[in-house]
């Protein structure tokens, strides 16, 4: 080692001085080109990577059957996978330009290029995700398709402008078409069964708005099967395709809807059904046309169609509605060719059999069978609603719809009118905190209240624990108490009125004008307002004797410090009229029929 050593400080001090820096320059440069060797060959070996990961990357984005895009936040094109550039004939060099011609999406009614309609969504950096279901995309001149539009954000690091989109293109076409064929009749294309079970729910909740009944039709060939065998199957079938377009060119001129629900059997449903006589003509006419247009045929046929009609609420409740029409095209059937039948469940005992109804109620009442409505109740003037009057509703699974008048008089004989009164008030009371909650307008709500209510003597008291534990504005509460009722017994009656009061609400005179009017009891317990029947304005535009009366009542009732309801009130001109009389408030269809209180509510926002 020492020699070594030696031998090296001999070199050293043998060489000279310029010699020796040659040789340190010459001994860096080789070290230096060694390292910048070796680290190029790092470099490129990285670069290799990184291309075949970008590669695997591509691949993996080109085997998705969605067309994807990623643009740089300046438009740019950063890539387009397989799916994408077939979809919209990309050319080849669209790589990392501006695309010339950005896809364009329609967004409600316009059409919008991407790229403006990214811009125009201003979304948020926390929103990453987009989802734009079912929206249609031009992918050329003439072709649009149905996609649903998927938006990422990626951001590279936290700068704005180092944002990229991913935009995700979910071609629907093929689903939608396997979708829609499921919903159509395949000889006729028309909107089949299961379109027709989907569709009803929405024809039925139109019932409540428009005031009118709803109907669905069934018509079938008669004797088709036979028909069949003598023309054949083919010639069958072009009878079907023809009368489905004649079903359709009269659905164009109203409001039906058509469906081919199988083989020879079509399906009718209306909305805007005013009576079953109104419907029945209907059919009838379509019958007539069936006869007149087949005779043109080569051989003259001798076709006929039977229809079976249900209709709400005649016909039972919504749900039994469709089922009800092959009840009632079975016994049109039976009853010969070319007849009409419609189905009327209660039509063979119009006297409502009093027992079956009174074993029901209970029952009835635990499975929501009874529905409290709301008939707005108009200021004269401005027709805001300011309040409500709460009426039930009694839809029986079997029977259908029972009108209060049946049952509530028979509730009254068994005393069940009182468990009755206890789940309207618990309605309405939960109704309006909900209400008051959701900050709708507020107002006054009546309800209807028996004698036999208040003659259990605890009506006032239950009346108060209930407003306590709802915890709701007394001053919202109003009982209609008739005047022939509250005839009955004036001592105790007086004492009700009084106790109610104490709490806060307010009393309605209900009916009045029906019953016998002492004047002495009017003085004796005012109630805040009086309510005149709709027997009394029934005719009020042509009877001058009735004019006089309702005129004089509503001076009557001021002059007793009383605010008047008039109830009934079906044109303009009893509104014109009965305002001109004073009136303060008006009820009646021609405001709104009683609602459902989806319905309703629509009405206080
Ligand atoms: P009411 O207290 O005289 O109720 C007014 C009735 O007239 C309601 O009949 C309402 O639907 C109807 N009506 C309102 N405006 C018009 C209109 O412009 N034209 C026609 N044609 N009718 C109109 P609804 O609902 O059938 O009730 C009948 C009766 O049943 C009520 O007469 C009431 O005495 C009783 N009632 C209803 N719900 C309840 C209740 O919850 N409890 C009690 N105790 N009785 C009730
Ligand atoms: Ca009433
Ligand atoms: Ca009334």
């Amino acid at each position: 080692m020492d020699s070594v050593l030696i031998q090296l400080r001999n070199f050293v001090n043998n060489i000279d001085q310029e010699t020796f820096i040659l040789f340190v320059i010459g001994s860096i440069s080789i070290i230096f080109f060694i390292y910048i060797f070796s680290l190029n060959t790092e470099k490129k070996k990285l670069q290799k990577t990184i291309n075949n990961n970008v590669k695997i990357f591509q691949k993996a984005f080109d085997l998705s059957d969605d067309a994807m895009l990623i643009l740089s936040n300046k438009n740019k094109v950063i890539y387009a996978n397989k799916a994408m550039v077939s979809l919209f004939s990309f050319e080849k060099n669209y790589q990392l330009s501006v695309l010339k011609q950005m896809p364009k999406v329609k967004i409600k009614k316009e059409w919008m290029a991407l790229d403006t309609f990214i811009k125009d969504q201003q979304i948020s950096v926390d929103e990453k995700v987009q989802i734009f279901p079912h929206v249609m995309l031009k992918v050329s001149r003439k072709n649009e398709i149905i996609i649903n539009l998927h938006l990422d954000i990626l951001m590279m690091d936290s700068e704005k402008n180092s944002s990229y989109y991913v935009i995700t293109i979910q071609d629907l076409t093929q689903a939608k078409k396997s979708a829609d064929m499921e919903y159509r009749h395949k000889l006729t294309n028309l909107p089949n069964q299961i379109q027709a079970i989907q569709d009803l729910p929405a024809l039925y909740s139109k019932i409540h708005i428009d005031n009118n009944k709803v109907a669905l039709i069934l018509m079938s060939f008669d004797n088709f099967s036979r028909l069949r065998a003598i023309i054949g199957y083919e010639q069958s079938n072009k009878i079907i395709i023809k009368f489905s377009k004649y079903l359709s060119t009269i659905a164009s001129d109203m409001d039906l809807l058509i469906y081919h629900t199988f083989d020879n059997h079509f399906l009718l449903a209306v909305s805007n059904v005013y009576s079953k006589e109104a419907i029945t003509l209907l059919v009838t006419e379509i019958q007539k046309r069936l006869a007149i247009f087949y005779k043109m045929e080569d051989v003259s046929l001798h076709l006929t169609v039977s229809a079976g009609i249900a209709l709400y609420p005649d016909s039972g409740p919504t749900r039994k509605l469709l089922d009800n029409t092959y009840k009632a095209l079975s016994q049109a059937e039976k009853d010969g060719d070319g007849k009409i039948a419609v189905y009327l469940p209660n039509e063979t005992k119009k006297e409502y059999d009093e027992l079956t109804l009174h074993n029901d109620m209970k029952d009835g009442l635990e499975k929501g069978e009874f529905e409290v409505y709301y008939q707005p109740i108009v200021k004269t003037g401005t027709g805001e609603t300011v309040g409500a009057e709460a009426l039930i509703r009694w839809i029986h699974p079997k029977i259908g719809f029972i009108p209060p008048d049946v049952f509530i008089g028979l509730m009254e004989k068994t005393g069940f009118i009182i468990k009755l009164g206890q789940f309207v008030l618990e309605e309405v009371l939960k109704q309006l905190k909900r209400w008051e909650l959701f900050k709708f307008k507020q107002i006054q709500v009546s309800i209807n209240v028996s004698m036999v209510e208040i003659a259990t003597g605890e009506f006032v008291e239950h009346v108060e624990k209930q407003i306590d534990y709802h915890q709701v504005n007394p001053e919202l509460l109003k009982f209609e108490i008739t005047e022939g009722v509250a005839m009955i017994s004036e001592k105790q009656t007086e004492k009700y009125f009084h106790n109610l009061k104490k709490l806060g609400v307010g009393i309605s005179l209900d009916d009045f004008g029906t019953g016998y009017t002492s004047f002495t009891y009017l003085k004796k317990f005012p109630a805040d307002i009086l309510k005149i029947d709709k027997s009394l304005v029934d005719y009020i535009l042509t009877n001058e004797e009735d004019k006089r009366i309702v005129k004089a009542m509503i001076e009557l009732g001021h002059n007793l410090g009383m605010e008047i309801v008039v109830e009934g009130i079906e044109t303009k001109n009893m509104v014109e009229l009965l305002a001109s009389y004073g009136c303060d408030y008006m009820q009646g269809y021609y405001f709104s029929k009683p609602l459902p209180v989806f319905e309703f509510q629509k009405l206080l926002r």
